[in-house]
């Protein structure tokens, strides 16, 4: 079954992984059981976010009935697939570094902490899940399914407060070895271990999205269509999305204008395998199939509805 031209691309992904499916988040269970999660951090998680876990693809709602959107999100999440297939599992341990070597030191703490440290963990968790069944509740309740913007606030005093009695409660429990909280939060914090492989990862990504910018612009060539989105990026790379992967808004820039050249350099015939083969920046690796897999489908199917 081949009906859309999101369809016939995921046809190519399937030759390439084995498998590969899409779905629309509010049509699948456990989109709806991590949009209970994810509420109090990104409110439209379901409505605005599409998610890929290899090798499938989670779209936003927003996204049903328009194949030409989709298709555009997923020539980014494609890249992403590749590295994963490419790399295997250690793609995944990279792009969630630094923040699961916080995990040892999180366990480590509540061990340490004797029993009233297990109770109040167990009462915190509960709580903080009473919290989500509210936020829950509240979203249904709204007429767009996103709960309003105050809606989350008592939750997070809530988690601030919780998280300082549980170290207080660690400390008096655990004594000094209470204070590898800290080591925890180094990790789980942006800083001073930063997301870099995460970051380089999506600068990947998002090369494919100006690749894209640039096969249909590049007729009329446009340098504002460019700079507006490279823009928007530098925004999205230093914003909370990935977790502030990259607090450099100049570099991220001087990083994307370098990929705008390679792609013009390697769609004009000059120099394609150094363009695209070699690793120029030490910062990108640059297999090249997942761009060659979007332009054979943007080649198929053009840019229409
Ligand atoms: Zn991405």
């Amino acid at each position: 079954m081949a009906d859309t031209a999101l369809d016939r691309f995921f046809e190519i992904e399937k030759d390439k992984y084995g498998k590969a499916a899409y779905y629309f988040k509010p049509d699948k269970a456990s989109s709806r059981v991590r949009a209970f999660y994810a509420r109090p951090f990104c409110p439209k998680y379901t409505q605005s976010f599409s998610t890929t876990m290899y090798p499938n693809t989670f779209f936003a709602e927003k996204k049903k009935g328009n194949t030409q959107s989709c298709l555009e999100t997923e020539y980014h999440e494609n890249v992403h697939k590749w590295d994963r297939w490419h790399e295997g599992f250690a793609f995944v341990l990279k792009y969630a570094w630094p923040h699961w070597m916080g995990l040892p030191f999180l366990l480590a703490v509540v061990a340490l902490s004797g029993m009233w440290g297990w109770i109040a963990f167990a009462a915190f968790i509960g709580l903080l899940h009473l919290g989500l069944v509210i936020l829950e509740v509240s979203a249904r309740r709204s007429k767009d399914g996103v709960a309003s913007g105050g809606a989350a606030v008592p939750l997070y005093v809530f988690m601030l407060f919780g998280l300082i009695a549980l170290v207080f409660i660690s400390i008096r429990d655990g004594g000094y070895w209470a204070f590898l909280w800290l080591g925890a939060l180094l990790f789980f914090s942006p800083w001073p271990f930063k997301p870099i492989f995460r970051r380089n990862y999506e600068i990947r990504g998002y090369t494919m999205s100006l690749y894209r910018i640039w096969l249909k612009y590049k007729d009329v060539f446009d340098a504002e269509k460019f700079k507006a989105a490279i823009d928007e990026y530098a925004d999205i790379f230093a914003g909370p999305s990935y977790l502030f992967m990259e607090t450099n808004r100049k570099r991220v820039r001087q990083e994307f204008l370098f990929q705008v050249a390679r792609i013009q350099f390697s769609e004009a015939g000059f120099l394609e395998r150094w363009v695209w083969k070699a690793d120029i920046t030490k910062s990108l690796r640059a297999e090249a199939e997942p761009f060659r897999m979007a332009k054979f489908s943007i080649d198929r199917e053009g840019f229409g509805g």
